[in-house]
């Protein structure tokens, strides 16, 4: 999403970009990249990513640096392209006098016969002595940079170092990042159908619409009871781990792929620890990861289907289910061929 902010201030020429000044800009806008906050949309949740917030480091307006070429591409009072501030900044008494805020600095300039000649371009005259002479000392601010023949460009910086923008130097910062604790055990394999990924995502993250979920959002519920046992409200790590048919399920599982479960998991992320620091082969690892997802899910339809079909559930197929299921995910999105359903069967391969 940065990407964007950064080819708008590159492209601000090309139609989508004017498309979105016509929207979001305007005499009375003031930021960096135009926005109007009362506009939802894409181009509202792209700006704000850039902004600077606890878990967003990106601040676009720090880390974009301008090459002044021929001032085509940078706002003269509002970007930072003298100095360390904007010209706005420094000379607050002129900016109110400007009436276009967003003019370029290829707007405020023209090349005469002794070079180039800074032209205050507003329609209010200056009249005053006071802001005549603030007006000399921006002339002689301004000055200290070359103006050129070619189009400005916007650079990233990444530490001392600016250079083109590349999408794979966020990535790699962002691989960086502490994310929430909690989804750091999704491993968001491609083993995986996305929409299952995603749901254990939500798991991760408490937001699936089990009825605790829905009281907390206020939905009114003839009951917040789990419909499996009857016996506690039904929240996701209740559903998917502590309910005595989850435990079951569990149990019959762990003994098909052999492994001894600890009996203190009470959640799906705790769940996920245990399997990731267990000592298997990667791709153990990862099959079994496919297994704890499959299990999951099919806990989840079993509910649905339950609740909303009325359609009782039946432990015997939903242990085929997840052994069905994992075994397709394994064989044809793992690329693992030479599984035979039979070797699945006993998980071993
Ligand atoms: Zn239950």
């Amino acid at each position: 999403m940065v990407k964007w902010c950064v080819r708008f201030k590159n492209e601000n020429y090309s139609l989508w970009a004017r498309v979105i000044s016509a929207i979001h800009g305007g005499n009375r806008c003031q930021n960096f990249i135009p926005l109007k906050s009362s506009i939802g949309g894409v181009w509202k949740s792209i700006v704000n990513m850039g902004r600077l917030t606890h878990n967003q480091p990106f601040n676009v307006q720090d880390r974009l640096i301008p090459k002044v070429g021929n001032g085509d591409k940078i706002l003269f009072w509002q970007d930072k392209w003298v100095g360390n501030g904007t010209l706005r900044e420094r000379f607050p008494n002129l900016y109110v006098m400007e009436s276009e805020k967003g003019c370029k600095v290829s707007n405020r300039y023209k090349v005469g016969q002794h070079g180039i000649e800074w032209l205050w371009g507003s329609n209010n005259e200056l009249t005053n002595d006071d802001m005549l002479c603030e007006w000399a000392d921006c002339i002689s601010v301004v000055k200290e940079v070359s103006i050129q023949e070619s189009p400005d460009v916007w650079h990233w910086k990444t530490g001392s170092v600016t250079s083109d923008f590349m999408v794979k130097t966020i990535r790699g910062e962002l691989d960086h990042i502490n994310v929430l604790n909690e989804t750091k055990v999704l491993k968001w394999l491609h083993w995986i159908p996305k929409k299952v990924n995603c749901f254990l995502w939500r798991v991760v993250l408490d937001r699936i619409a089990t009825k605790e979920a829905l009281q907390i959002r206020r939905i009114n519920l003839s009951s917040l009871q789990c419909v499996l046992c009857n016996n506690a409200v039904e929240s996701i790590n209740h559903l998917l781990m502590t309910c005595e048919t989850a435990q079951l399920v569990w149990s019959l599982i762990f003994q098909w792929v052999n492994i001894p479960i600890p009996g203190y998991i009470l959640s799906v992320v705790q769940l996920l620890e245990t399997v990731d620091s267990h000592s298997w082969q990667k791709k153990t690892k990862r099959a079994v990861y496919v297994v704890v997802a499959a299990t999951c899910w099919n806990l989840w339809l079993m509910r649905n289907e339950y609740i909303f079909k009325n359609k009782p559930p039946n432990i015997t197929n939903l242990i085929g289910n997840i052994k069905a299921n994992s075994y397709m995910w394994i064989k044809n999105r793992a690329g693992l061929q030479e599984i035979t359903w039979e070797k699945w069967r006993s998980f071993s391969f």
